[in-house]
């Protein structure tokens, strides 16, 4: 079996923003390029801010976006696995009980900054003897853990980054147990990529430090560490961090726009690659055009205009069939004739609605120029009002009135659509049909 296996572990804190769907889809394309596996962990151990309502979002918008994975585990499952763990670390002289209150590692960090050190944690836990220990917890206090980090530099070679280089010493000791005995997500997570074979961790560049620590944890458990790969976090437009706004942007409400999900995947799994964003219509095209290597340090610029272009691209060029029961379900009752006549208007498919009122439904036209419309009522050639009869009829209504071009097009337009833009007006005459058309141009509402 092919061993590539890689998870998105999303905390189900919040919804999922496009900052954590990049992530997630770049895992999701990884795998289904190199035909390995993709799973889904949910990193659930922070009880107070993880909620079940906040967990199907996060999996409705995954399904939305057509990621299936294929194996999933949640953290609050395996609070054993990480007590073990711990134990495995303490008895290699691995990890070490510190008794410090939040408080008092807040001074100790203020002294050291005001003397001009690095806030990095002086190890007092290390030198407690285990008569000093006793004492601690005679007075109440309970023991968190700490990981003993070796003073070395860790390299590895990322797949985003290439070679980098993180020297320990400014790093403090990560903390893995809390003194209430919950686990921190430093320890959970390698346990989990462990025992779960792990291959690759694709994740954003917030968490290069947290790698850092990882790569020894995984050794210091007696494994190695995945590939890692950490993406450039998501810019603005200007190339400036995402603002409070965009970088909360919520897939939930993009889907509420009426965006295409394989318009999100064309955005995000270009952005911050040499290649250049193009629409895609497809998720299997996008998968197909996908290479990890060219993601590069850049910062990937997310701009929600690109983005709506897009959209309106993809839906653009979208088929009937793969509309048509999405077109019934916002009460769009038009048929094929219909969509191939309004599709090249339109910027969300949702816009379908608009068209198709402006069809089937009572409508007060705008009467601009009562000599054309008048003329163009009377002058509607019988019988069907397919492509051939636009011509015939304008031609007609020239000769009549003696106008043309604009001043003779307009007015139809909008005595028909009550817009002064949109899709061509030929298609449109059948399905408008013969009686509204013509009650339309003498300026009644039909
Ligand atoms: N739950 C972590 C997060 O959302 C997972 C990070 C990781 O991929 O290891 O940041």
């Amino acid at each position: 079996m092919n061993p590539i296996k890689v998870r998105f572990a999303p905390s189900p804190t919040g919804r999922l923003h496009v900052g954590n769907l990049r992530t997630a889809l770049v895992n999701y394309l990884f795998a289904r390029k190199t035909g390995g596996r993709f799973m889904l962990r949910i990193d659930d151990t922070d009880e107070q801010r993880s909620t079940t309502e906040f967990e199907t979002a996060i999996r409705d918008d995954l399904n939305w976006m057509g990621m299936r994975w294929d194996c999933e585990d949640r953290q609050s499952s395996r609070l054993d696995r990480y007590d073990q763990a711990l134990a495995q670390l303490v008895a290699a002289g691995r990890a070490y009980a510190c008794y410090e209150t939040p408080d008092e590692l807040s001074l100790k960090r203020k002294a050291q900054l005001s003397a001009g050190r690095p806030p990095v944690y002086d190890r007092a836990g290390l030198k407690l003897t285990d008569d000093d220990k006793a004492k601690l917890e005679a007075d109440g206090r309970r023991p968190h853990w700490r990981f003993l980090l070796n003073d070395a530099e860790v390299r590895w070679h990322d797949m985003v980054r290439g070679d980098v280089g993180y020297h320990m010493s400014s790093l403090s000791d990560p903390v893995l147990m809390r003194e209430d005995g919950r686990v921190i997500y430093t320890l959970a997570s390698v346990v989990d990529d462990i025992d779960h074979a792990i291959t690759h961790i694709i994740r954003g560049e917030d968490h290069v430090t947290n790698s850092a620590a990882q790569i020894q944890l995984f050794e210091a458990l007696g494994s190695t560490a995945p590939m890692m790969g950490h993406l450039a976090l998501l810019a603005g437009a200007d190339g400036e961090g995402l603002s409070k706004r965009l970088g909360s942007l919520s897939i939930g409400e993009l889907r509420q726009n009426g965006i295409e999900p394989v318009a999100i995947a064309s955005l995000l799994a270009r952005i911050g690659t040499a290649d250049p964003v193009v629409p895609q219509s497809q998720l299997t095209s996008v998968i197909e055009n996908f290479d990890i290597a060219k993601f590069g340090r850049a910062t990937a610029k997310f701009d929600p205009a690109e983005l709506a272009k897009l959209n309106s691209q993809i839906v653009q060029e979208l088929d009937f069939a793969a509309v048509e029961s999405r077109l019934a379900e916002i009460d769009v009752a038009g048929d094929e004739a219909f969509w191939l006549a309004v599709r090249g208007n339109l910027a969300t498919l949702h816009e379908a609605r608009v068209w198709w009122d402006i069809c089937a439904r009572p409508l007060t036209p705008v009467i601009e120029a009562p000599t054309v419309t008048n003329a163009a009522a009377a002058l509607l050639p019988a019988g069907e009002l397919n492509s051939e009869v636009w011509s015939v009829w304008t031609k007609s209504i020239a000769a009549e009135t003696g106008v043309k071009g604009k001043a003779l097009f307009m007015p139809i337009r909008l005595a028909l659509t009550g817009r002064d833009a949109g899709p061509e007006i030929a298609p449109l005459l059948a399905i408008i049909g013969r009686e509204r058309v013509i009650k339309r141009l003498q300026g009644e509402t039909a």
